[in-house]
């Protein structure tokens, strides 16, 4: 009929609404968390998950952060193949590991091995907020402490990438006993003259923090990362105090004294590459001088 012709006109003519606006289709079109402005995901990508427009930083999956930096073909993977086991029968903990097997490709929450950087040679550690938020368990410990190790043994520096909502609660007190694990062989790494470089991302929290991620020679963040130890509300409550608007941000924590730097995503491979040269040159240099 005429009348339902003109109905249906009337609906094909219908603004979308705010909400449909804001949908974004999934894989093809990325909003950026910060500034909601819309980009192609492509295009996300090759700014290595900075936002064009505001610059605010994403997360980056461990594997797109070791071809940001390292040379290509350069990285040697290792223990690639280390899962964890559910030492105390938690509930439901191997299918979740499962899970985020199936949706991350990684066996756990952290990729190591070996590498150059513009030529420098450097040990490496990677954590991936995607795999059960990051979080250390057994499997993550393990992995950092033998990278460090090996690192040790070739005598040359050690990166570490944190990402972490800290010590994995599934795995109770072995999760925590990753901390002292992982300190102790920095700390023998470190008396034996390695240099070890942190960057820490967004967010490294808990155990994380309070262990291996603020343990560097070096102790960068990136910008607008959450790093901290508890919540902003558990201290409140503790403390009876108002905290700041920026409280346990990269910047804050730089104005503290807490970190040496706040580094951009886009300048860091140029960075790390400076200070493995100079660290590198100035053990050759010592050696050739002619005046020693
Ligand atoms: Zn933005």
């Amino acid at each position: 009929m005429l009348k339902d012709f003109f109905a249906k006109k009337k609906k094909y003519a219908q603004v979308p609404s705010e909400q449909a606006k804001q949908d974004v289709p999934e894989g093809l079109m990325k909003k950026c968390d910060s500034c909601n402005k819309i980009f192609y995901t492509k295009e996300m990508t090759k700014h290595l998950n900075v936002c064009p427009n505001c610059g605010y930083h994403h997360p980056l999956d461990a594997w797109s952060r070791i071809e940001s930096l390292f040379d290509e073909g350069s990285f040697e993977e290792m223990d690639a193949n280390l899962t964890s086991a559910n030492p105390l029968g938690f509930p439901d903990y191997e299918e979740k590991l499962e899970k985020d097997r199936e949706k991350t490709g990684l066996n756990d929450g952290v990729v190591t091995g070996k590498g150059t950087i513009n030529g420098h040679r450097t040990g490496f550690a990677v954590m991936d907020s995607r795999f059960r938020m990051g979080s250390m368990g057994s499997v993550v410990g393990e992995k950092i402490t033998r990278a460090i190790e090996a690192a040790r043994n070739e005598s040359i520096p050690f990166i570490i990438f944190t990402a972490s909502g800290g010590a994995r609660m599934q795995e109770g007190v072995l999760s925590l006993m990753q901390m002292s694990k992982t300190s102790v062989a920095i700390e023998r790494f470190s008396s034996e003259g390695g240099l070890m470089i942190s960057v820490m991302t967004h967010p490294t929290t808990g155990g994380v923090s309070a262990s291996f991620a603020s343990l560097g020679d070096y102790n960068f963040a990136e910008p607008g990362a959450l790093i901290g130890f508890a919540g902003r509300r558990i201290i409140e409550q503790t403390t009876r105090e108002k905290l700041p608007d920026d409280f346990q941000t990269a910047e804050f924590l730089l104005k503290h004294g807490q970190l040496d730097q706040v580094v951009h995503r886009h300048e860091m491979k140029e960075l790390l590459s400076t200070i493995l040269g100079i660290h590198m040159e100035g053990g050759v240099s010592h050696e050739t001088d002619p005046g020693v």
